[in-house]
């Protein structure tokens, strides 16, 4: 048995591990959350390392954008982040240690040689594998092939008729054939000094190992990854840990979710308005349930509590937006008025809302009050607080219509009037207000409700009419709104 069973003292210590090769995707951020939620279970660490060592492809704005979409998300790390681009030494001496045991060695096979073998393979109808020819180079075939200028890569040693099996958490027992896995891997490249950089199966099993990385928790895409690293805790003398293997996130085609999908990274769902705790919520759905399967929101604390990989699916997961919605207006919904506004602020900023006028903190959580039962998305309130940053109003059809109706004129003009012995206008007030103007008129109260929100709003539709008028009230709005249908109708 590879996978030797672990005693219960032994304290859990998990890691997520992103390349800072683009925004923080939300499969990582996905991987992140069960690796988080078995770490609290356990009372264990979670850890944060940056696979930076791709150098053309790592960018620093991504480091950026991976830590703050993490902290946003509320997946705060125990220890790092650790940069692998610093810890090149390490991986060095770990090349260093397969070279001296003779499990690693160099191989001078040049890009052309490499390639003709690729086509005698592919013409035999064979699977693409390097052939291990440099495997048993003696000294003097190594110093022949340097004395041609020849650069190395080192290789480490594969057995073609090993059988790697281990125990995945999530998708039971995994066996593969050493001979299924490409030949002799290539553990670091040649550069230009000499020294050699590491790749990445060979440094994820050496931070792996020195981080005391007990579950080894990612991606079912790195399966294959897997069977190659359990060679290197083996040749490397180190225990190796347990494997759970995580469902992908698909697209509504069932494909893999990607780049293409359009919305893929955590700030793209953030600048659409979902909240980081509605987001965090469905990810941890995304291919987990519950124990109680009926419980759909939950924050990440009580889902740790529950947290196991028995009832993490082996399928696929397919992103539903339609949950992902329903899942943050129930957030949004439920959030105390003044949580919400500081949420509401920054879209109302981009948007270039101005906040003079009157527009102070608590009319602006009056506003926000006011639309809080209509939002799904926090950029929703957008639209839906336009009429509230205009002087002017935008008529849509209906409103349009239903200004030119027969009477309309009247009634507002003894809106206006009945305002102008109201300096302070409240609830109670406006509907005595519109009582009263139904009284006088003799018109259906529908009309005179219809009517004043076709005014003040230019629509027929919309939040509740009294509360709406209120705000507009207090800043000043609502007479020239009056004025203004009744003169251009
Ligand atoms: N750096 C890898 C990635 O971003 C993760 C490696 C791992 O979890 O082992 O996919």
């Amino acid at each position: 048995m590879l996978c030797k069973k672990r005693e219960s003292t032994v304290t859990v210590r998990v890691r997520i591990a992103p390349s800072p090769t683009g925004n923080l995707h939300i499969g990582t951020a996905r991987t992140a959350v069960f690796n988080y939620l078995f770490a609290r279970h356990h009372d264990g660490k979670f850890i944060l390392r940056i696979e930076d060592t791709d150098l053309e492809r790592s960018r620093p704005e991504y480091t950026d954008n991976i830590l703050n979409g993490l902290r946003w998300l509320g997946l705060n790390w125990d220890e790092g982040p650790f940069f692998q681009s610093q810890r090149l030494e390490l991986y060095k001496e770990a090349v260093e240690k397969l070279l001296d045991q003779g499990l690693a060695y160099r191989c001078y096979t040049t890009s052309e040689e490499l390639d003709a073998l690729r086509e005698a393979q592919k013409a035999k109808g064979e699977a693409p594998r390097y052939d291990n020819r440099h495997r048993y180079l003696t000294p003097e075939q190594r110093a022949e092939f340097e004395a041609q200028g020849r650069s190395s890569v080192i290789r480490f040693q594969i057995a073609d008729d090993r059988e790697i099996v281990w125990n995945d958490l999530v998708r039971g027992k995994m066996s593969w054939r050493g001979s299924d896995l490409g030949g002799d891997m290539v553990i670091a490249r040649a550069s230009s000094d000499g020294s050699g950089q590491p790749l990445y199966n060979f440094v994820v099993v050496v931070d792996d190992i020195d981080m005391e990385i007990t579950h080894v928790i990612r991606g079912e895409d790195h399966i294959a990854n897997t069977a190659k690293q359990i060679l290197l805790y083996e040749a490397l003398g180190a225990k190796i840990p347990e494997f759970a293997h995580t469902p992908l996130i698909l697209n509504q085609e069932g494909r893999k979710l990607s780049k293409r999908d359009g919305v893929t990274s955590i700030c793209d769902f953030q600048d659409l308005g979902f909240t980081a705790e509605a987001l965090v919520n469905y990810m941890t759905l995304l291919g987990w349930s519950p124990g109680d399967s009926t419980q759909e929101i939950f924050d990440l604390e009580s889902a740790a509590q529950d947290f196991g990989f028995d009832r993490v699916n082996k399928a696929g997961a397919k992103f539903d937006w339609d949950k992902l919605d329903w899942l943050n207006s129930q957030y949004l919904h439920h959030k105390p008025v003044g949580e919400l506004t500081d949420l509401l602020m920054p879209f109302w900023e981009k948007a270039g809302y101005q906040f003079n006028g009157g527009r102070e903190r608590s009319w602006l959580e009056s506003l926000t009050g006011l639309i809080a039962a209509s939002l799904t998305r926090l950029v929703d309130a957008v639209e839906m607080a336009k009429v509230f940053f205009t002087d002017g109003v935008e008529l849509t059809e209906e409103g349009s219509q239903q200004l030119q109706q027969e009477g309309v004129k009247i009634v507002l003009q003894a809106i206006i009037t009945a305002l102008e012995s109201q300096p302070n206008l409240s609830a109670d007030i406006a509907q005595g207000i519109i009582k009263q103007v139904v009284k006088s008129e003799n018109v259906k109260k529908g009309l005179v409700m219809r009517s004043l929100r076709a005014a003040l709003t230019g629509d027929v539709h919309g939040p509740d009419l009294i509360q709406s008028w209120l705000l507009l009230n207090q800043i000043g709005l609502d007479r020239s709104r009056l004025n203004q249908a009744i003169s251009n109708n």
